[in-house]
C-alpha cells in the first residue's frame, strides 16, 4: 500500500520552504524548489537540488495551482508539499495532484474544502459533539440577519471572514452602532484578501486563551495528538509568541483537549498533519477552527516531543502508518517561539524591509532558528513580514524565559527594524512570567512597545567600523 516518494516540488518559499528542504534530504528525497523572481536569491533555493523560476511578478507564480501542478509533472515529482499561506488551503491543488497522479502532502481536496470554510467546520464539529463558539448557524445575507443574529448571541460579537486565514477578516462589535459600522469592512476586507464576500458571526469571547492541538492522522485509522500549544499572545489576531505546552492549563484539561482535538480528526476524516484551534475561558473549550496544513509554530511541538512533523507529512502521504501510538509519544520541557518579524514596534509595527547588513545567529543549548535570511540578503517587501523564528528550549518555565532572553541577546540583526528586543520586554513583564495571559495581554500592554535601545559594545564598533570603512571608500 504504501508507495515511495523520490522528488518533492516544494510550493512555497522563505523558511517554511527551506525546512521541507530539510526533512526532504533526511529522508533521502530530492526536493525542487519553485520561486518568483523577487526571491531569486532565496536561501531556499540555493538549498533544493533543483530550482525553477514561476516569473518576474512576485506572487502569480506562487498562487497559480495549475503551472505549479504541471511544473510538478514535467520534473518529475511524484509529489508537492504546499507549506502555509500561498496554496496549501486551496482545494483546487489538492485536487489537480489528485486528477494528475501527483501526491498531495496534505488531507484531501474534499477535507481541505470542508475545514476551510469556517462555518461548515462549525457545523462538522457541532455534528461531531465538539463544542463550538456560540454563532450564526451559517453565513450572514445582510446587516439585518447580523443585527437579528447579535441581538439573539448577545454583545459583544466577532464578524468573521468565511474563508479568512492569518488572523485577517476578523471584528470585534460591542454594539449596534459598531456592528453597522464593521459589517461592510469585514465583507470587503473579505472579499480583498480571501476572493469570497461571505461572512459569519461569533459570541465574542471575552479575554480567552488561544490553544491549540498538533494532531496526526494516517490513512489507516490512526489518529494521535502531540498536545497543545498556547498562542495567547496575539497582536491583531495574529500570532506573536508561541509556547508548548501551554504553560497555564492542568494535566486534566490537557488531555480534554487532546482527545476533542482527535474527535474533531476523526469526524472530517482526515489525514496528514493539521492543527484543530481552541479558544478557553475558565475551564470551557470552544473550537473555532482547523488548519489542514503544517503551521508556522509546529516547530515548538517538535522541540517538546522530538517527532519531525514534516517529515511524518511525507511518510503519511507515501501511505506509511504512523512511527507512534498515543501511548508512545510524550513530551518534555517547555518550548517557545518568537516570530521575529521585519517591522518596527516602535512605529505601529510598519513593515520594514530592505537589506540584512549583518546577521549573526543565536546559538547554544537548546536554540534552534528556522530562516531563510542571511548576511547581505534583501527581503523582498511582497510577502510575509516574519523573517526568523527563534526557538527555544528547556526543561522548565523559568529556564526557558531565561534562554530565550539570552538567546535574543545572542542574535544580531542588522539593517532593518525587527521586533526582537520587543520580545524582550514581554519576556520580562510579571504577569508573562507568572504564567498568566490571554489573547488581550498585548493590546493591553502599549507601553512595552515604548522601550528604549540598549546598544551592545560590539554593535557601536560594528557600527564605527561600517562608518571608517565608509569613508575610505571601501566597499563590503
Ligand atoms: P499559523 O496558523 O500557522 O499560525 P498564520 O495564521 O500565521 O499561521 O498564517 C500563516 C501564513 O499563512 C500567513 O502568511 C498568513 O497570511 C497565511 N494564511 C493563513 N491562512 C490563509 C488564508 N485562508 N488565506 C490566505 N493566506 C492565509
Ligand atoms: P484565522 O483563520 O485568521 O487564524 P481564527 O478564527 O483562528 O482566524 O482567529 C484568530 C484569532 O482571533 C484567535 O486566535 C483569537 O485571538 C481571535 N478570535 C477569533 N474568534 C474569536 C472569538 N469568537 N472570540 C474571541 N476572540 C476570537
Ligand atoms: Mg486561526
Amino acid at each position: 500500500m504504501s508507495q515511495v516518494i523520490k522528488k518533492v516540488l516544494i510550493a512555497n518559499r522563505g523558511e517554511i520552504a527551506l525546512r521541507i528542504v530539510r526533512a526532504c534530504a533526511e529522508a533521502n528525497i530530492r526536493s525542487v524548489a519553485v520561486y518568483t523572481e523577487p526571491d531569486r536569491y532565496g536561501l531556499f533555493v540555493k538549498r533544493a537540488n533543483e530550482a525553477y523560476s514561476l516569473g518576474s511578478d512576485p506572487l502569480t507564480g506562487y498562487l497559480d495551482p495549475t503551472r505549479i501542478v504541471n511544473l510538478a509533472v514535467e520534473t518529475g515529482c511524484d509529489a508537492i508539499h504546499p507549506g502555509y499561506g500561498f496554496l496549501s488551503e486551496n482545494p483546487e491543488l489538492a485536487r489537480l495532484c489528485a486528477e494528475k497522479g501527483v501526491t498531495f502532502i496534505g488531507p484531501s481536496a474534499e477535507v481541505i474544502r470542508r475545514m476551510g470554510d469556517k462555518t461548515q467546520a462549525r457545523l462538522a464539529m457541532t455534528e461531531a459533539g465538539v463544542p463550538v463558539t456560540p454563532g450564526s448557524p451559517g453565513n450572514l445575507d445582510d446587516i439585518e440577519q447580523a443585527l437579528a443574529e447579535a441581538s439573539r448571541i448577545g454583545y459583544p460579537v466577532m464578524v468573521k471572514a468565511t474563508s479568512g486565514g492569518g488572523g485577517r477578516g476578523i471584528r470585534r462589535c460591542d454594539n449596534e452602532e459598531e456592528l453597522r459600522k464593521q459589517f461592510p469592512r469585514v465583507i470587503s476586507e473579505a472579499t480583498k484578501a480571501f476572493g469570497s464576500a461571505e461572512v459569519f458571526m461569533e459570541k465574542c469571547i471575552v479575554n480567552p486563551k488561544h490553544i491549540e492541538v498538533q494532531i496526526l492522522a494516517d490513512r489507516h485509522g490512526n489518529v494521535i495528538h502531540l498536545y497543545e500549544r498556547d498562542c495567547s499572545i496575539q497582536r491583531r489576531n495574529q500570532k506573536l509568541i508561541e509556547i508548548a505546552p501551554s504553560p497555564q492549563i492542568s494535566d486534566e484539561l490537557r488531555h480534554r483537549l487532546g482527545k476533542l482535538a482527535v474527535k474533531a480528526a476523526r469526524a472530517v476524516g482526515y489525514e496528514s498533519a493539521g492543527t484543530v484551534e481552541f479558544l478557553l475561558v475558565n475551564e470551557d473549550v470552544y473550537f473555532m477552527e482547523m488548519n489542514t496544513r503544517i503551521q508556522v509554530e509546529h516547530t515548538i511541538t517538535e522541540q517538546i516531543t522530538g517527532i519531525d512533523i514534516v517529515q511524518e507529512q511525507l511518510r503519511i502521504a507515501a501511505g506509511a502508518p504512523l512511527n507512534f501510538s498515543q501511548e508512545t509519544v510524550s513530551f518534555r520541557g517547555y518550548a517557545m517561539q518568537l516570530r521575529i518579524n521585519a517591522e518596527d514596534p516602535k512605529n505601529d509595527f510598519l513593515p520594514s524591509f530592505g537589506r540584512i547588513t549583518h546577521y549573526y545567529a543565536p546559538g547554544g543549548p537548546g536554540v534552534r532558528v528556522d530562516t531563510a535570511i542571511y548576511t547581505g540578503y534583501e527581503i523582498p517587501p511582497f510577502y510575509d513580514s516574519m523573517c526568523l523564528k527563534l526557538i527555544v528550549w528547556a526543561l522548565d518555565w523559568e529556564s526557558l524565559l531565561a534562554r530565550a532572553q539570552r538567546a535574543i541577546d545572542d542574535m544580531r540583526l542588522h539593517g532593518i527594524r525587527t521586533t526582537a528586543n520587543y520580545y524582550q520586554q514581554i519576556l520580562q513583564h510579571p504577569d508573562f512570567r507568572s504564567r498568566e495571559f490571554d489573547t488581550s495581554f498585548v493590546a493591553n500592554h502599549p507601553e512595552l512597545s515604548r522601550y528604549s535601545d540598549k546598544k551592545h559594545p560590539s554593535d557601536v564598533a560594528l557600527a564605527l567600523a561600517a562608518a571608517i570603512a565608509a569613508y575610505a571608500g571601501i566597499s563590503n
